[in-house]
C-alpha cells in the first residue's frame, strides 16, 4: 500500500509481504535478515506507531526505515462514548476522508465494527451511509489501522481486549475485495485474530461471496437480507436488481457446501415495511434451507427518512414465527443510539450535510 507520500505503508502488507519487503530492504543495507522479523514483531505484536520506538534496531536503521516505509495511522477526528459503553471513533485518513469504527462491549467481550470504504455506493434506502454516497475505497492498511487504533484505545480506557471483528461499518466490504481480503489475511495471520472471530457482512455481492467460499480460512459471513422476496427487497436494497435473491441463495449454497461457517441473515425491522408476520414465514423458508441464523435489528432512525422501527411486540412476534419454524433467531439490542452509532451516522453528523452520489 502506498501512502500519500509514496512510502510503502507497512500496515497494508501481509506477514509474507512484510518479510519479503523488509528482507530486501535490509539486504540492500547489508543488514542481517532477522531484522525483518524484528520489525514485523514490533508492527504486529507491539503496535508500534512509528520507527523511533523500535529500540532494538540501530538508530541509523530506524532512520532508513522511516525514509522507505510508513506506519499510516489515522487521526482521531472525533471519539464519542455512549451511556451503554459503546464507543465510536471517526477517523480522518491521510487525504482527509472520514471513516468510522465502533467498539461494542458485551460483558467481558468486545466487538469492533470496521469500515471498508469511505461512504458506500450501494444506496440501501434505510442506511445513513447509503444516503451519504461513495467517496473512495479504503486500502488494506486503512482497514487494519482502525483495528490497531481501536485496540490501543480499548487498552488505554480499561476495556477488555477486542474479541471479535465485524465488517459492518461504512461500505460494502465485498465491493472492495482486494483490500478487504488482504486485511483479512493481515488481521488473521499478522495480528492473530481467529478467522471464526471475523465476520464479513455483505448486502449480497455474489462474486465476493463465491470468492469467500474459495478461501481456506473459515471467516464468517453475514448477509444483509432485510426482505425475504425480490419484490420487497428491491425497494430496500438496490443491489437486488443486479443479484436477485435466487442468485444470492445459490451463492450461499455454494458457501455452505465449501464448508463455510454458519451464515447469518441481518434483517432490519422497519414498521409497516418489512415486519408483517407472513414475511417471517417466507424468511424462515430461506433461512432453513441454508441453516442460517437470523438477527432482527430494530431500524435505527436516520435524518430525513420517515420510517420508524417496528414495535417491540411486532419484532417479538416475528422472531417467534421464525423459531416456530425451526430457525434460530435473536433480536439485536440497538447500541449507542445516543451517539448515532449506526453505520455512517457520525460521519453525516460531522459533515453536517448530505453528500450525494453525484458529487
Ligand atoms: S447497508 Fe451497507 S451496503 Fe447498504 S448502503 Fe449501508 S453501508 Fe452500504
Amino acid at each position: 500500500m502506498i501512502t500519500t507520500d509514496e512510502r510503502v505503508d507497512l500496515l497494508g502488507l501481509t506477514p509474507s509481504e512484510i518479510e519479503a519487503r523488509l528482507k530486501s530492504h535490509f539486504a540492500g543495507r547489508e543488514q542481517p535478515a532477522y531484522r525483518a522479523t524484528q520489525v514485523a514483531r514490533w508492527i504486529y505484536g507491539r503496535d508500534a506507531t512509528d520507527f523511533k520506538s523500535l529500540t532494538d534496531l540501530p538508530a541509523r536503521e530506524r532512520e532508513a526505515l522511516a525514509q522507505a516505509f510508513a506506519v499510516a495511522e489515522p487521526r482521531t477526528a472525533r471519539a464519542t462514548l455512549s451511556v451503554d459503553g459503546t464507543a465510536k471513533h471517526l477517523w480522518e485518513l491521510a487525504d482527509g476522508e472520514l471513516v468510522e469504527s465502533v467498539l461494542i462491549p458485551h460483558g467481558p467481550r468486545l466487538t469492533l465494527c470496521l469500515s471498508s470504504q469511505a461512504g458506500c455506493a450501494m444506496g440501501c434506502t434505510f442506511c445513513s451511509t447509503g444516503w451519504g454516497g461513495f467517496r473512495r475505497q479504503l486500502n488494506a492498511g486503512e482497514i487494519v489501522a482502525q483495528y490497531r487504533a481501536s485496540r490501543r484505545w480499548a487498552a488505554a480506557n480499561a476495556r477488555p481486549p477486542i474479541t471479535s471483528l465485524v465488517f459492518m461499518g461504512m461500505g460494502e466490504p465485498l465491493a472492495n475485495r482486494k483490500a478487504v481480503f488482504a486485511a483479512l489475511t493481515i488481521l488473521n495471520q499478522g495480528y492473530g485474530v481467529g478467522a471464526r472471530r471475523i465476520t464479513v457482512s455483505t448486502v449480497g455481492v455474489v462474486p465476493g461471496i463465491l470468492e469467500m467460499a474459495r478461501r481456506p480460512e473459515q471467516f464468517r459471513l453475514a448477509v444483509s437480507l432485510h426482505a425475504p422476496n425480490s419484490e420487497l427487497r428491491r425497494q430496500l436494497v438496490p443491489l437486488e436488481k443486479r443479484y436477485p435473491l435466487p442468485v444470492l441463495m445459490d451463492a450461499l449454497r455454494t458457501f455452505n457446501a465449501a464448508g463455510g461457517q454458519r451464515i447469518t441473515f441481518e434483517y432490519t425491522m422497519i414498521a409497516g415495511v418489512n415486519d408483517a408476520p407472513t414475511l417471517a414465514n417466507e424468511l424462515a423458508g430461506l433461512a432453513r434451507e441454508i441453516g442460517a441464523y437470523v438477527n432482527l435489528i430494530p431500524f435505527n432512525p436516520i435524518p430525513d427518512v420517515d420510517w420508524t422501527a417496528s414495535s417491540r411486540q411486532k419484532i417479538l412476534t416475528f422472531a417467534n414465527r421464525l423459531r416456530e419454524r425451526g430457525v434460530r433467531a435473536a433480536v439485536r439490542q440497538p447500541r449507542g443510539r445516543d451517539i448515532a452509532a449506526a453505520c455512517g451516522q457520525l460521519r453525516v453528523v460531522h459533515l453536517g450535510r448530505r453528500v450525494t452520489n453525484q458529487e
